[in-house]
């Protein structure tokens, strides 16, 4: 099919021709605004060359709206995976014309992402562009970073919320385990955000689009230390550094200071305010001072 699928009149004709009834519990919500279709494809695009093959793998195309946008947006590829199996006779309709799309009927939380970088040309530029079921969205983005699969971005629609959360710098209320996990992966920025009228049917919250660049911080420090320090030091947001790393690790107070001295730290900040480069230097001497 090759108009565009955005509008709400072709989304209600197709949904009603193939008697589809819509379940709120696997988050389908089908984009019918052209031009945010247009910002993620765009940001998938972003610093990709020119010449090159692009591939996009794409989590939950719904009825192909997405899909088909990212095709025409120029992407000579899109691999495409969809959990609910009462979509095939629909997405045959809509993407059944198009050679660039290979669509696997999966649940993308249980999907083998290593396999199919395995199978990718390894000099292709990989996006990852979605409009995201909510209730995966933190354990996919983990996923897909924390096995530092070789893709270049991630550009999703995710609960506002939540991308205010991704992109959170430190000191804000937004700062926490979960900014500085992807964080730690990734540049994080929010490229638009979306009401709910751009959806049909319309969710209750509102949303954005979010674009993680995978970058290497270079850190001179172990990733699982790193964590370990991360999750510790926001074990308990209302207390000092000092208090909570004392108790997180059961270390005694002198020996916590000390720590905190050889990182060049403030014991009575907070560990809300600490930046990923100031983590990293905890984590350097974590070994020393954490059995
Ligand atoms: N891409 C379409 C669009 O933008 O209009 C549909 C997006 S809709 C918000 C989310 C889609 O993800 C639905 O098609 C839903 O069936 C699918 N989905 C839900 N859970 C999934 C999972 N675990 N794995 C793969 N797809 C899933």
């Amino acid at each position: 099919m090759k108009q565009p699928l955005y509008q709400p009149r072709i989304v209600s004709e197709l949904l009603k021709r193939h008697s589809f009834v819509i379940k709120k519990s696997l988050g389908q919500n089908f984009l019918v605004d052209g031009h945010i279709l247009d910002s993620i494809v765009d940001a998938a695009l972003e610093g990709a060359p020119s010449q090159g093959t692009k591939i996009a793998i794409e989590i939950g195309p719904g009825i192909g709206t997405l899909t088909q946008a990212l095709v025409k947006g120029g992407f000579d590829r899109v691999i495409t995976i969809e959990k609910d199996k009462r979509l095939q006779p629909l997405l045959q309709e809509t993407l059944g014309d198009y050679e660039e799309v290979d669509i696997r009927f999966e649940d993308a939380l249980q999907f083998d992402f290593e396999h199919l970088f395995s199978q990718l040309p390894k000099d292709a530029t990989i996006c990852f562009a979605a409009n995201l079921p909510y209730y995966i969205t933190t354990p996919l983005i983990m996923h897909v970073v924390e096995y530092r699969l070789p893709f270049s971005r991630i550009v999703v629609m995710v609960q506002k919320e939540v991308a205010e959360r991704m992109v959170a710098r430190p000191g804000g209320k937004d700062y926490g385990a979960l900014s500085v996990a992807v964080q730690y992966y990734c540049q994080a920025k929010i490229v638009t955000v979306v009401p709910g009228t751009c959806f049909m049917p319309k969710p209750d919250v509102e949303s954005a689009v979010i674009s993680l660049e995978r970058i290497d911080h270079g850190f001179d420090c172990d990733q699982v230390a790193f964590f370990r320090v991360v999750r510790g030091a926001f074990a308990k947001r209302r207390k000092t550094l000092e208090n909570t790393l004392a108790m997180e690790f059961g270390l005694a107070k002198p020996v916590v200071r000390t720590w905190l001295q050889t990182a060049g730290i403030d014991g009575m900040r907070r560990g809300e305010t600490l930046s990923l480069q100031e983590f990293a230097l905890l984590s350097k001497h974590f070994e020393q001072f954490v059995s």
